[in-house]
């Protein structure tokens, strides 16, 4: 870029056309102005590939994310059909002096995918994979890391790092940062991302890499969405694992388990690494470290040297298992609990009826005060 780009100037590109103050509206706790008084018919909204949905279910049903604290509602919902229809709406929210957000899953928990009284793209349309070159793999933005792992062990290769649970969006991931227990050897997944196509602030599409459109590049990877759209990512791809042993060793001594984590990260003694605490109601807590080797049959590895000096309580059984059956199964399996899940019950703590979540009714039931309409 030809010019300079901090992430204030982008902040004020994107408010351009701005701005003629009417009034501040209490239910949407957003300051009103003049253009955006006109907007919400959005009569001269840009022709599109995909749809712009303006019912009260749509806009309701996005102003949602896994925290369930904030529920900010958008004036409209973004789907789009192709990534022109992005650089369209980027260029109207400019000048309409809307916000404008991109959303992956929602699995942020602290309202950053929404946009109260302004327009939320739902990056699920673009979902498109690439089929992988020996070194890469294109995807779009609201394709899940799941997808993404099936196209490329078709290939025998796998991108370096995964986040534990594979139905975060590659957008969404790429924006925050993306830890996996990989990221001891292969750092975040923003670490592995080599190339991105990035619709700016003021409605441009640009290719952006470590080598080119450096700046931009550098702002947008964990950029936390504030610095432009990503509508494409290359990741980075290495040969699959053929098999993986997997063992779990408990401990009860918060201080020996951290200093072992430390430890076995700072050695790389495994290639997977990985760590859960967890105590059951009003007992002592407990702490496991997952370690895991990647090994080809009938090679399997000797875990006992690897353990030398390691202080855990006790240990289970080793679980063998292939890479793509522990990377495609073992996922979704942890997620099915997820907090999402719908509850049959009914709840009014947040001034509304609506379905609980799992984590909202667990929090609701230990609450002393019931506070749930069942
Ligand atoms: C059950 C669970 C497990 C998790 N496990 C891990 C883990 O193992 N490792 C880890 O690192 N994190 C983990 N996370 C955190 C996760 O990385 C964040 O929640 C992140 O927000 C990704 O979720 P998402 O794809 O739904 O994106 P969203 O929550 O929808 O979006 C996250 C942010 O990125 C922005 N954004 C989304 N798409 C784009 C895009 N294309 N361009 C620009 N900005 C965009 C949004 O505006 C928002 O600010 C976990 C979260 C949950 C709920």
């Amino acid at each position: 870029m030809t010019k300079q780009l901090s992430r204030r100037t982008f902040i004020k590109s994107a408010a351009i056309g701005s701005v003629a103050i009417l009034g501040y509206d209490p239910l949407l706790r957003s300051w009103i102005t003049a253009a955006q008084a006109q907007s919400p018919t959005f009569k001269s909204a840009p022709k599109l590939d995909g749809i712009l949905l303006l019912d009260d279910a749509s806009r309701k049903a996005i102003a949602v994310d896994r925290g369930n604290l904030f529920h900010r509602v958008p004036v409209a919902v973004l789907k789009p059909g192709s990534v022109q229809d992005v650089v369209k709406m980027v260029k109207y929210a400019n000048q309409h002096s809307l916000k404008i957000v991109m959303r992956g899953q929602g699995h942020s928990r602290h309202g950053q995918s929404q946009a109260e009284a302004g327009i939320v793209i739902d990056s699920s349309t673009l979902n498109a994979i690439q089929p992988p070159t020996s070194y890469s793999v294109d995807a779009g933005p609201g394709a899940s890391w799941g997808d993404v792992a099936k196209t490329t062990l078709a290939r025998n290769l796998t991108p370096p790092v995964f986040a534990d649970t594979m139905t975060l969006t590659v957008g969404g991931t790429l924006s925050v940062g993306g830890l996996g227990n990989t990221s001891q050897h292969f750092g975040a997944q923003v670490d592995n991302a080599t190339e991105l196509d990035v619709v700016t602030g003021d409605g441009r599409l640009v290719t952006c890499s470590p080598q080119r459109e450096s700046e931009l590049f550098n702002m947008v990877i964990a950029g936390l969405g504030q610095c432009g759209i990503i509508v494409r990512a290359r990741i980075r791809l290495i040969p699959a694992p053929s098999n993986v042993v997997l063992h779990n060793l408990v401990y009860d001594d918060l201080e020996a388990y951290i200093a072992d984590q430390k430890q076995v990260a700072i050695e790389g003694r495994f290639d997977h690494q990985y760590g859960t605490a967890g105590r059951k109601r009003n007992g002592p807590w407990s702490f496991t470290m997952q370690l895991g080797k990647f090994y080809t049959p009938p090679d399997e590895p000797n875990l006992a040297p690897l353990m030398a000096g390691l202080r855990f309580r006790s240990q289970a059984e080793p679980v063998r298992r292939t890479y793509a059956g522990s990377t495609l199964v073992a996922s979704p399996v942890r997620f099915s609990g997820s907090p999402m899940k719908k509850s049959p019950f009914r709840c009014g703590c947040f001034g509304v009826s609506r379905p609980m979540t799992l984590r909202h009714s667990r929090r609701c039931w230990r609450a002393t005060a019931p506070c749930c309409n069942r």
